[in-house]
């Protein structure tokens, strides 16, 4: 039987496939590492249903995937470092954040 195509409706479902939510329509945001002070307040700020930021080794990462654009994030940083990712699906973000999502470092969980 063919497997339903993977829609990334669920936060789960995002991380089993690596997938956006295809209803999505903001783009997602990026955090720019050179201005980024790991400060943290942006990933409690991030609502648990996406729960896309995450500390990775020394630094704060999004991944775009579990991202929704949502700009609850924004306000929160006091470097205003987080930006409109434009080209993010060209330009991949490093395959070991993906090593965040259900670890013991998922702060949504
Ligand atoms: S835009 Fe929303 S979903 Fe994306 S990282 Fe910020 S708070 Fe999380
Ligand atoms: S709030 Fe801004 S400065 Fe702080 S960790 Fe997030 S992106 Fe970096």
């Amino acid at each position: 039987m063919e497997q339903p195509l993977a829609t990334g409706a669920t936060r789960p479902e995002r991380i089993e496939h690596h997938t956006r939510n295809a209803k999505w329509k903001n783009l997602p945001v990026r955090i720019e590492m050179l201005e980024c002070i790991n400060c943290d307040a942006c990933l409690r700020h991030c609502p648990p249903q996406f729960g896309a930021i995450f500390n990775h080794g020394p630094d704060v990462v999004i991944l775009p995937e579990l991202c929704s654009g949502c700009d609850k994030c924004l306000p929160a940083c006091p470097v205003n470092c987080i930006y409109p990712f434009t080209d993010w699906e060209q330009r991949d973000v490093p395959f070991e954040w993906w090593d965040e999502p259900l670890s013991d470092n998922d702060p949504y969980i």
